[in-house]
Order: structure tokens, then C-alpha cells, then sequence
């Protein structure tokens, strides 16, 4: 006898688990299947976002810079610290502690949320429109039938081809969020979000970095003034060495490390050698165990789940969301897809608006933008204003201590409507927030301009930013 569900939500991380606990807020009978198992084998809910991706990488990042902060910044500020020394057995001690409490949580909220958990690998066995069959193997093996499956199996670091990773000295990204010593010359390819930081924490720590990126361009996807900042930041003041157009010809572990051998246009072959690499080259979508042939479930090209844009797969009543499926790889997308997917089964109207999902790096300073670049909108023709003011000139920003960086806002010249919003600064993951409440709502920059920010604080450049846009800055 196989146990019946509503919904079946195959895979626990920010995508499945959200989905899950609105479906059953909904009144819907929801079964959630998930895979993940600490060392010990106890289930770890949160996928990849809470055990090897977001969650530990912010915890290293904020070690990290809290040890950086002491040993070269508290000294202005009149705090002498004498004996500082890094224990990074106790700082990954913590990121681990702090991955296991948000574990935790997710458990809590399914049995708040009445929610059934399944630990192991949920496959499809078989069925049709409405009853959908899905074999649970591993601790809790179970068959379950399923009105509506909700596939949420997420996505697996890409590896370099031919270079499989051991995680000794070839690391992805749960390697490279549990080096156990500090490498001293630690190489990266890819200069991504993950590649950015994954070098920033170890060089933090006391690594050489050396980031290895095929692209000419840095940063491609921000705005070019932000890109151009964070390189001069990050090269100059910080030290990464980062090498654009690099073409990797071969990767060789030996018995002291990594030796890398590549090529940059015009520059002829280069060598690297390296105590450990990381390679942060892109995520691959997770199919592996789905059962997708035996239900003839359709994967595009590149192994994504193909779906609509309301995350319908092209099987009736079954679909997918976050990683697995298009779209940018980021947990708060796969998060609003959850939620809207949950809506829709229960008769609701379900929603993610694309346009706004707004992206950060978790770099220092903080990378953070929403909407469209100004390289954007001039290939697309739109005429538009922008306006920028730099945290320079931001008196909370003095205070702190961290006046790199700026707002910029860029607005269509004929209605004055935000288009997009950019941030590279102090704590601009939590500032462009406020860029996307006024974009969701249709804000023109002067809304913005008009609205009484707090004094000090860092949102008054985003105020001046808005301001900036019909040339009226109080503070410039
Ligand atoms: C180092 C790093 C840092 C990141 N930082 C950020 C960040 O700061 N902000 C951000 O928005 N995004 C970040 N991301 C991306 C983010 O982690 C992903 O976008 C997000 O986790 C995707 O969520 P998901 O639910 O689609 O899939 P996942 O989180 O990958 O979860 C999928 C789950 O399904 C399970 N599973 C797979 N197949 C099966 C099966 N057949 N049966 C049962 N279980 C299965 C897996 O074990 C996993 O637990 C980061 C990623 C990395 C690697």
C-alpha cells in the first residue's frame, strides 16, 4: 500500500522546503523527500543553499571579515589588539553550528507546518495525470501516490573537464568552505559570484589568491560602473590577482598541490602553482536519480527540467522549480517559485516577477543590484537618466569606516520610472531591498527622492542616488 499525498515535493532545499510548507499552509496534505545527510546520516534539510552554499559561505564570510577587521582596521578606530592569532578549526567549528541551527529549523517548521518528511531518494516509478507514483529509497522507504509532484531537486557544482573533484586539492564549493588549514597560495577558476567569495574568505585569512576567469570582462552581468569599482577595489586595495581571458590547457594535482598551466590572449602560456584549487565554474541542474525516463519527463539541452513560465513541467500536474529549471540560480528565486507553484495547485493566483529579483555578492563591499544595467538599456535603446552618489560622501559611512562605493539609480528619461537600481557598498544586500519594494510598486526616482530617510544612515544615498537622477543632491 503506497501512502497518498496532495502535493509530493521532491528535494528539501529553499525551493522544496518553502514550497512544502505554503502547500500544507494551504491545506493541502504535503510530503516532502530530501536526500541531504550530515556525516552522522541524520537528514540535513536546506539543500545546498543552507548546507554548502549561502548559509556556511555568509558565516566564513563574516569570520573572516571580523578577523580582517581587527587585524588591520580596529587600529584607527584607537582599539590596540595585541596576540591576535586565527583559529580556524573554532571559526569552521561555528559555520558548522550555524548550518546545523538553520537544519534544524527547516525540521521545526515541517512539523509545525504538518508537513511529512522523508529521508532519501524520491523517485518517479510510474502513473498519470493525478497519480503520480514516487519510490522513497534510503532510511525512509516508502511508495508514495501523488496528486501534484513538485520536482525541487536543485543543481551540482560543474567540474572542469577531466578534472574530477577529490576535495582535497581539487575543491568545489563544500570543499572550499572546509579547508582545513589556511592555504598559503590558494587558486580559483572562475570569477563568479562563488569564485569572488570563496577567494575573498581565504585571502581574508591569509591566503595569495590567484582567480583564474575565461571571460574578458569582469563581472559581465553587473553594471559597468559597479564592475569597474569592484575590479580596482578587489585587485587594487585587496590584492586578488585576478586574471581575465585566462584559457586553462591543463590541470595537474601532484603531491604538493595543484599545478595549473593556461593561457591569456596575447600574454602566452602561464603557469600557476597552488597549495589547493578551487574550481567555481558554473552549477549544473540535478536530475540524477529523478526517475525522469520512467515517466518520460522532458529535460532541455542542457539537463534542465523544461517548464513554463508558471513552472508547469510538460506532464500534467507535475512541476519544477529553482536550480533544476531556468532562471538565475539564486535561493530566493527558487524560494518566490515555491511559493507561487504552491499557490497555483491549491486554485490560487500564483507570481514571481523576474524583473525584480534583486542580486547580491557578499563581497567587501557588498555588491547588490535590481533591474537593468545601463549597458541594458543602451542596447535596448531606452532612453533613460541615471544618477549616482558616492558613500564618500555618506556621514554613516564615515562613521563606520567604509566609504567605498556608491548608489546609482537609472530611471526612463520620459516617466521618471526606476528601471533599475546598483549598489556596491557597506551592507548593500540589505539597502537594495528598498530598490525593489519601489520597483514592484512602479516607484519613479523622485518617489524616492521624496521619502524621509533616517539620519545617519547609509539609505540616505540611495535617497541622494534618486535625487542624483534630476540633478538636485543635497549632500554632493
Ligand atoms: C557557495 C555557494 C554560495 C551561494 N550563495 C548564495 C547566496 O548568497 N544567495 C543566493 O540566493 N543563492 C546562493 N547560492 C545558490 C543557492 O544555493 C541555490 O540557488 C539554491 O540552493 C537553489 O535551491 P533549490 O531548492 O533549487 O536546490 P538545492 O538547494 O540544491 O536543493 C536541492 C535538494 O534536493 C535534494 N535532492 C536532489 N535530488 C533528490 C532526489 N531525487 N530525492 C531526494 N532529494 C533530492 C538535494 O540533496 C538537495 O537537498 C549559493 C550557492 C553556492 C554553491
Amino acid at each position: 500500500m503506497s501512502k497518498s499525498f496532495d502535493v509530493v515535493v521532491i528535494g528539501g532545499g529553499p525551493g522544496g522546503y518553502i514550497a512544502a510548507i505554503r502547500a500544507a499552509q494551504l491545506g493541502l496534505q504535503t510530503a516532502c523527500i530530501d536526500e541531504w545527510a550530515t556525516a552522522e546520516g541524520k537528514p540535513a534539510l536546506g539543500g545546498t543553499c543552507t548546507n554548502v552554499g549561502c548559509i556556511p559561505s555568509k558565516a566564513l564570510l563574516q569570520s573572516s571579515e571580523n578577523y580582517e577587521h581587527v587585524a588591520h582596521g580596529y587600529a584607527e578606530h584607537g582599539i590596540q589588539v595585541k596576540g591576535l592569532a586565527l583559529d580556524l578549526a573554532q571559526m569552521l567549528k561555528r559555520k558548522d553550528k550555524v548550518v546545523r541551527q538553520n537544519n534544524d529549523g527547516i525540521i521545526y517548521l515541517f512539523k509545525k507546518n504538518k508537513v511529512t518528511f522523508f529521508h532519501g531518494r524520491g523517485s518517479f516509478t510510474g502513473g498519470s495525470a493525478g497519480a503520480w507514483q514516487v519510490k522513497v529509497t534510503g532510511k525512509d522507504a516508502e511508495t508514495l501516490a501523488a496528486k501534484h509532484v513538485v520536482i525541487a531537486t536543485g543543481s551540482t557544482p560543474r567540474p572542469l573537464p577531466g578534472v574530477p573533484f577529490d576535495n582535497k586539492l581539487v575543491l568545489d564549493n563544500a570543499g572550499a568552505l572546509a579547508i582545513p588549514d589556511v592555504p598559503r597560495k590558494l587558486g580559483v577558476i572562475g570569477a563568479g559570484v562563488i569564485g569572488l567569495e570563496m577567494g575573498s574568505v581565504w585571502r581574508r585569512l591569509g591566503a595569495e589568491v590567484t582567480m583564474l576567469e575565461m571571460l574578458e570582462t569582469f563581472l559581465p552581468a553587473a553594471d559597468e560602473a559597479v564592475s569597474k569599482e569592484a575590479w580596482k577595489i578587489f585587485t587594487k586595495n585587496q590584492g586578488l590577482n585576478i586574471v581575465l581571458g585566462a584559457s586553462i590547457a591543463r590541470v595537474a594535482p601532484t603531491k604538493k598541490g595543484v599545478t595549473l598551466e593556461y593561457s591569456i590572449k596575447g600574454g602566452g602560456e602561464q603557469k600557476l602553482e597552488c597549495d589547493r584549487l578551487i574550481v567555481s565554474i558554473g552549477r549544473v541542474p540535478n536530475t540524477l536519480g529523478l526517475g525522469a525516463d520512467a515517466v518520460k519527463l522532458k529535460l532541455d539541452s542542457r539537463g534542465f527540467v523544461e517548464v513554463d513560465a508558471e513552472c508547469r513541467t510538460g506532464l500534467p500536474n507535475v512541476w519544477a522549480i529553482g536550480d533544476v529549471v531556468r532562471g538565475p540560480m539564486l535561493a530566493h528565486k527558487a524560494e518566490e517559485e515555491g511559493v507561487a507553484v504552491a499557490e497555483r495547485i491549491a486554485g490560487k493566483h500564483g507570481h514571481v516577477d523576474f524583473n525584480t529579483v534583486p542580486w547580491v555578492i557578499y563581497t567587501a563591499p557588498e555588491i547588490a543590484w535590481v533591474g537593468k544595467t545601463e549597458q541594458q538599456l543602451k542596447s535596448e535603446g531606452v532612453q533613460y537618466r541615471a544618477g549616482q552618489f558616492p558613500f564618500m560622501a555618506n556621514g554613516r559611512a564615515r562613521a563606520l569606516g567604509d566609504t567605498r562605493g556608491f548608489v546609482k539609480f537609472v530611471a526612463d528619461a520620459a516617466t521618471d520610472r526606476i528601471l533599475g537600481v546598483h549598489i556596491i557598498g557597506p551592507m548593500a544586500s540589505e539597502m537594495i531591498a528598498e530598490a525593489v519594494v519601489a520597483m514592484e510598486f512602479k516607484a519613479a526616482s523622485e518617489d524616492i527622492a521624496l521619502i524621509c530617510h533616517a539620519h545617519p544612515s547609509l539609505s540616505e544615498a540611495m535617497k541622494e542616488a534618486a535625487l542624483a537622477v534630476s540633478k538636485r543632491t543635497l549632500n554632493l
